[in-house]
Parts: structure tokens; C-alpha cells; sequence
């Protein structure tokens, strides 16, 4: 039995658009058009809506144990089928299919994370503040939650927004990437294996975003709004939000630091770059876009870290050793020749890279950028490619000041083998995840999530839970 249909997933079924329109899903590697899926007019999405509704209130009932079974399914489930699961990401988003394994079990491990974390979802018992008061806070699901998903972790991001609703009582319409559907649609057919009921789980194929985001925000029956994405949509779809005053949670862009001190082990500040930088050839919204490194170490990091990149493999995804795949589209790549030309053009020089691949048009040769500043649009903006800018600064004030100088706080990394400059660092770093000698921060036991123009809320460990739930305050009135 297939994995997924190339329709919606709405109330437990397979729904082709009424019109019959499909839209093309393009493996970035070859170009090949891998399948044709529905594109649901923005009309269509609200029977998804309709059924989240209705299956809200018979999901919210069942115990909190109930609701873990059901998810400790549908993540055995995600593990019987990784094999599956991990060509279908390498195919649609195009990242290497040792990444796309890392990422099944990373998106899975949330599943299981939160089927244990809704059965400790406590309320308070406060002391009154009378003498014939008794005070409650319970925690109740939110109801109908949207969760709109970027497509450079097809399963991951889904997994890590809808298992916190789900355990928590909540019931979901996915909107994913018009680029990235097929895993989403392929999570639900399992998680309807898992027995998880119809309508509790629903996916919303559709070309028009921008149309579907307005439904799903302003129909008052959805009481929330999760996203991962840009900035730039992040904040249309919070000040659509307002209108209806939701719940919501945004996980939006970075512009990491990564600051190498002179005290560093270099061996293992490489290893850190090489995976935070080029994990995903680039795409993530974690990685580090702005290298920075002191003075003393700077020669010698450039040639122990440029010596690792020129050794990594470009190739499809598919190919067995291959380290970096294609850029996800067209647009993508565009961005990335901007950033590197503008860099160039302003005095940066490159010591490796900076061109096309001849493995195809949408692939990137790894890049070393030295001699970067403040005035590169690279300083400023995500580049989201293969692309590693290295910067040079004297003193820690200076690498904190560079560091912070960015509307955006999602993740920020350094290294250093110094106990009072790790704290210092560690304080004054205005963002939300912090990377110290390490460059993989991304957990499921973890609070996930940015500061400023980077997002609200957390997704990830205890606090991932609370996002989905609202607190009831109860006011008893009893007889002294
Ligand atoms: P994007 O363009 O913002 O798209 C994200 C999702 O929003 C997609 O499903 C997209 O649909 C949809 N969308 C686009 N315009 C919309 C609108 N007006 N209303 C409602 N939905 C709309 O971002 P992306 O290019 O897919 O992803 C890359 C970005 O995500 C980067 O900035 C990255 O840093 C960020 N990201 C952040 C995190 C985090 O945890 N903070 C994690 C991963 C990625 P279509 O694709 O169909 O247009």
C-alpha cells in the first residue's frame, strides 16, 4: 500500500481539488516532475477546518494516556517506515539521504517526546486568598490548531508542531510547503495507521499560500497558529492572527553567529562549522550564516576549515558519499549568487567556490569567504546556501557587538576552553539557543525557538507542550 496519495488528507480521506488542478512536485536534484499533487482551492481548505472541529471535542476527551498510545503508534510506524520516509525527503527536498535518515529519527523522536510529555500535563492548586475561596489553574487543549511548514524539514517540522497538539488534546490542519507535500501527506497516512481518528490530522495540499494562510487565519474556529518559515510571512500571518486574537507560535529566521575565540580547540571549532554550516548544503534556519574569529586563530582556521570543505562531495542526494545536494529551487540558488557577487564585489575574497556546480544548475560549490564586513548583504540576510563568510575581530566586546547586530535571535554558536568567557558569551548573546563548542543544538528534549524579528514561543521540551494549552482559572466559593 502507497505511503501517500497525491491529494489532501481531510477527515481520514483522500480529496483531489474539485477542479481537478494539480500542481507539479520537482525532484531539485534532476528536475524530474515526481508527481502531480491537488491543488485545493483556499475554499476547499475550510471542510479541512470543518473536521478539524468536529473531531476536536472526542479527541480532547480521551485521557492523556489514550492519546499517548495512539502517538507511540504513529512513531513505531515512522521508524518501520524510515527507509521509505528518507528517500521520499531526499527526493523532494533533495538533502543527502544520510541527512534525511537523521532527520526521520530527529522528526520521530518528537513524537515519542511528546506522547510522554501529555500525560504530565499539571494544573495548579493555589492558596486563596480568602477564607471561603479554594483556587484552581487547569490546562485545557487550545482547539483547532493550523501549523504551516517550511520545506527544508519535510517530516521534522511537521512532527514537532503536531505532536504537542495532538498529545495535548488538540486536533490539526497542516498546510506544508507547496515544494515538500509528499512527506506531509505520507506522516498522515501513518499516523491514520497509528489509529490516530479521522479529523484530527488534516493536510491541506495548495499552490495559493497566501489564500489558504487567510483562511486558516481567519476562521475564529482555529484558536492557533504554528509556523515555521520567513520572517517576511511570519509576520503577515501574525497580523492576521490579531484580527481573531490567536494563539500563536512563530519559528522564523536566523542570521547565526559563529564565533571562534583564540582559545578554541580548532579541531573541534572545524568539525562544529563543517557541520553547522554546511548541514542541509546551508538551508537551515540554525546554521551559521556569519563565521566570526579572532584574530590570533584566524589564519589557521581558514586553512584546517577550507581544507575540509574543499573534500565534500556535491552530488545528488542519492549518491552514495554525497555531502552536499541542490539548492531547493531556483530562487534559492538566485539568492545565493546575489549574496556571493555582492560579497565579491565589495572586497571579499574567495578561497574556494563561489560558483554553479557542474553537478547541476541548482547545485552550489561549497564556499570560503574571507574578508567579509558589515556591508555585505550576507552580513544582513540569510543566505541560506553553502556559502561560509568568515569575519576577523580583536576583542570580545567586538565579536558580541558583531554578533548582535541583527534583527534576528534564533541560534548563536561560539567556542572557547574558558569557564568566565563562556558565561559572559553565553549572557550577553541576544538569542534564543546557544551552541557553546558545539555546532548541533537541535533537540527534541529541548526549548527551540528565537528572539526578536526570529520568532515567539518554543517548540521542543517542556516548554514545546504549553503552546497548545490554555490555563482555566477556577474560583470556588465554599461554605467556612
Ligand atoms: P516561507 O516562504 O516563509 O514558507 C513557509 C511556509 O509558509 C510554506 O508552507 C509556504 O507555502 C507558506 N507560505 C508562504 N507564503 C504564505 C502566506 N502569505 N500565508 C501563509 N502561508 C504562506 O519559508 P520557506 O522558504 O519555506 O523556508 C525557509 C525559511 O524558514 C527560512 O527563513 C528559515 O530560516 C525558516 N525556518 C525557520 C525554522 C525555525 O525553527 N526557526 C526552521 C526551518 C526554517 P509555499 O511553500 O507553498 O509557498
Amino acid at each position: 500500500m502507497p505511503l501517500y496519495q497525491p491529494v489532501s488528507f481531510i477527515n481520514g480521506q483522500w480529496e483531489g481539488a474539485i477542479s481537478g488542478a494539480t500542481f507539479d512536485v520537482i525532484n531539485p536534484a534532476t528536475g524530474d516532475v515526481i508527481e502531480k499533487v491537488a491543488d485545493l482551492s483556499a475554499a476547499e481548505c475550510v471542510k479541512a477546518i470543518d473536521a478539524a472541529q468536529e473531531a476536536f471535542p472526542k479527541w480532547a476527551v480521551l485521557t492523556a494516556k489514550e492519546r499517548a498510545v495512539a502517538l507511540r503508534c504513529w512513531f513505531n510506524l515512522i521508524h518501520e517506515h524510515a527507509e521509505e520516509l528518507t528517500h521520499l525527503i531526499t527526493e523532494e527536498m533533495g538533502k543527502p539521504l544520510t541527512e534525511a535518515r537523521g532527520e526521520v529519527v530527529y522528526g520521530a523522536s518528537f513524537v515519542d517526546w511528546f506522547a510522554e510529555e501529555g500525560r504530565r500535563i499539571y494544573g495548579d492548586v493555589i492558596a486563596p486568598h480568602m477564607a471561603d475561596k479554594r483556587i484552581l489553574a487547569i490546562k485545557q487543549p487550545v482547539g483547532v490548531v493550523a501549523a504551516i511548514t517550511p520545506w527544508n524539514f519535510p517530516l521534522a517540522m511537521i512532527t514537532r508542531k503536531v505532536s504537542p497538539a495532538l498529545a495535548s488534546g488538540c486536533t490539526v490542519v497542516i498546510k506544508p510547503s507547496e515544494d515538500t507535500p509528499l512527506t506531509a501527506l505520507a506522516v498522515c497516512e501513518l499516523a491514520s495507521r497509528a489509529g490516530i481518528p479521522a479529523g484530527v490530522i488534516n493536510c491541506v495540499t495548495g499552490m495559493d499560500a497566501p489564500a489558504i494562510g487567510r483562511v486558516l487565519t481567519s476562521d475564529t474556529r482555529v484558536r492557533k497558529v504554528t509556523f515555521t518559515g520567513s520572517t517576511q510571512v511570519g509576520k503577515i500571518l501574525y497580523r492576521q492572527s490579531a484580527e481573531s486574537v490567536k494563539k500563536i507560535s512563530l519559528e522564523l529566521g536566523g542570521n547565526a553567529p559563529f564565533i571562534v575565540f583564540d582559545d578554541a580547540d580548532l579541531d573541534a571549532a572545524v568539525d562544529g562549522a563543517i557541520l553547522c554550516k554546511f548541514r542541509n548544503a546551508g538551508q537551515t534556519c540554525v546554521c551559521a550564516n556569519r563565521i566570526l574569529v579572532q584574530s590570533g586563530i584566524h589564519d589557521q582556521f581558514v586553512k584546517a576549515f577550507t581544507a575540509r570543505v574543499v573534500t565534500m562531495k556535491v552530488a545528488d542526494g542519492k549518491t552514495k558519499g554525497s555531502d552536499i545536494g541542490p539548492l531547493i529551487n531556483a530562487d534559492g540558488r538566485a539568492k545565493v549568487e546575489e549574496h556571493v557577487k555582492d560579497a565579491l564585489s565589495k572586497g571579499a575574497t574567495a578561497i574556494c567556490g563561489g560558483h554553479i556546480h557542474e553537478a547541476g544548475p541548482l547545485f552550489y560549490t561549497p564556499t570560503v569567504l574571507t574578508g567579509v564586513n558589515t556591508e555585505m548583504r550576507m552580513a544582513s540576510e540569510e543566505t541560506f546556501g553553502p556559502v561560509a563568510p568568515i569575519y576577523k575581530f580583536d576583542h570580545d566586546e567586538e565579536a558580541i557587538a558583531l554578533a548582535n547586530d541583527t534583527r534576528y535571535g534564533l541560534a548563536a554558536y561560539f567556542f572557547t576552553e574558558d569557564l568566565s568567557r563562556t558565561f559572559r558569551v553565553y549572557e550577553a548573546l541576544d538569542y534564543g539557543i546557544i551552541g557553546i563548542n558545539t555546532g548541533i543544538i537541535s533537540t527534541e528534549v529541548a526549548p527551540f525557538g528565537g528572539v526578536k524579528e526570529s520568532g515567539l514561543g518554543r517548540e521542543g521540551g517542556p516548554h514545546g507542550i504549553e503552546e497548545f494549552l490554555e490555563t482555566k482559572y477556577g474560583c470556588i466559593g465554599i461554605k467556612p
